[in-house]
């Protein structure tokens, strides 16, 4: 049924780094309010859509989005208000069109993504159902997907030495959501002591992990597999294993890869990754090498395809066109997928459709500026994606998203984990 839009608005918020972002809110003609928080990167890739920033120094230092606020109250309400749409298709469209640029850069992505997840959110709520069986593509089966739990922060999202960005570990072999998020959650808590008993600082990073001052991402790993058998678990894919997230287009410079202390070409860093997934239970690695780096990419592929899942973040940026480019020339074997990177939930789902069909992997993901939304725990449910990833299982909003994921899996019987 059709669905009547009586008013949208938006208003500006903090982000969990402190930073201004969006709230959006969307109204229908049957009374259904529907509210949507947006997301914000730090390790950006430079082909995602466009965030709109005010520039101007004296309001946040130049990091307010009361522009992009006014595009939702203004002309977005204006085009948006006593239309009728027969679906979030529609209406992700006439967004898309109002825009009229390729990456967003008019009305900014985040005033666009903020009403399209509210709208996904208001049509799912005026049809009676869950928010992830209103986005469940035909022919899917929904799955709840496993937690990837970012425990030690690097890069851009820490303020320590440490290049490699994200180190997660993912309760693969969990029977379910509950035992995987208390297996995180006994993880984190064993690599606390760990860290204290070594003498490391515990304070935390961007997403809830802590950043210890540690160069050698080999070392993090050691630590990693210690805290895992700590807490009982068997470190690998049959009990909990790791996934890596080195951001690699961050220390990635002159086309080399400077990595504690050491400059690596291309070669020479999958030699490394190589030897860290034979010393370690890494399942994942995600932006291994640079956005920028598409023939390493394909040595990268073709050397550890068949050996770990290799997800593209930066690369790809959750756009249906670069995946298809990536796709073609075999490189990587799965998309990261963030709304916020291409804009629209009608486009990051293209994105996923895209993979599918080829039997590529998607990653859902949250960013590092994060509200309490949970959208992307839907989202990853919907379409049966298998992962997902959120952050430390600490702070509010991450643990938000896997949260969410606990109350889905208590009321529906939904499988867990990998459909692989
Ligand atoms: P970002 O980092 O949200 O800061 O871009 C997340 C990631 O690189 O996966
Ligand atoms: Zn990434």
């Amino acid at each position: 049924m059709a669905k009547t839009v009586t008013n949208v608005t938006a208003v500006q918020i903090l982000d969990s780094r402190s930073r201004p972002t969006l709230a959006a809110t969307i109204t229908l003609g049957d009374g259904t309010v529907a509210r949507a928080g947006v997301p914000s990167g730090a390790s950006t890739g430079s082909r995602e859509a466009v965030e709109l920033r005010d520039g101007d120094a004296s309001h946040f230092s130049g990091s307010g989005v009361l522009r992009a606020v006014a595009n939702v109250n203004g002309e977005i309400n204006a085009t948006l208000a006593g239309r009728s749409f027969v679906d979030l298709e529609e209406l992700d469209r006439t967004l898309i069109e109002l825009d009229a640029t390729a990456n967003k850069s008019r009305l900014g992505a985040n005033a666009i993504v903020g009403v399209s997840i509210a709208a996904a959110r208001a049509f799912a709520t005026s049809e009676g159902h869950q928010l992830w069986e209103y986005l469940q593509p035909a022919g899917v089966t929904a799955r709840l997907p496993v937690p990837h739990f970012n425990v030690v922060n690097g890069g851009v999202h820490a303020p320590n030495n440490l290049d490699f960005q994200e180190f997660m570990v993912a309760p693969l072999g969990a029977p379910s959501i509950a035992e995987a998020v208390r297996a995180g959650s006994e993880v984190y808590a064993k690599l606390k002591g760990i860290l204290t008993s070594r003498g490391f600082a515990t304070g935390l990073g961007d997403e809830g992990g802590f950043a210890p001052q540690i160069d050698n991402p080999e070392e993090v790993l050691a630590l990693l597999v210690e805290a895992i058998e700590e807490a009982g678990y068997r470190p690998g894919r049959d009990g909990v294993a790791i996934a890596l997230d080195p951001a690699s287009s961050e220390f990635y410079r002159d086309g080399l890869y400077q990595v504690a202390g050491e400059s690596l070409s291309s070669t020479e860093m999958i030699d490394r990754y190589e030897k860290i997934i034979s010393d370690y239970p890494v399942w994942l690695l995600e932006d291994g090498l640079a956005e920028s780096d598409w023939e390493g990419w394909e040595q990268l592929t073709a050397r550890l395809g068949e050996r770990v899942e290799l997800v593209g973040d930066d690369i790809l940026c959750t756009n249906p066109v670069i995946i298809r480019e990536a796709i073609r020339r075999h490189v990587g074997n799965a998309s990261l997928i963030k709304v916020n990177q291409i804009g629209t939930v009608t486009e990051t789902l293209d994105a996923m459709r895209i993979c599918r069909d080829v039997g590529w992997a998607q990653f859902v993901s949250h960013r590092s500026g994060e509200t309490e939304d949970t959208f992307i725990a839907d989202l990853a449910v919907a379409t049966g994606s298998g992962h997902l990833k959120s952050g430390a299982p600490a702070r509010g909003e991450r643990v938000a998203k896997y949260n969410r994921l606990i109350e889905i899996e208590v009321a529906s019987a939904l499988p867990y984990g990998l459909a692989h």
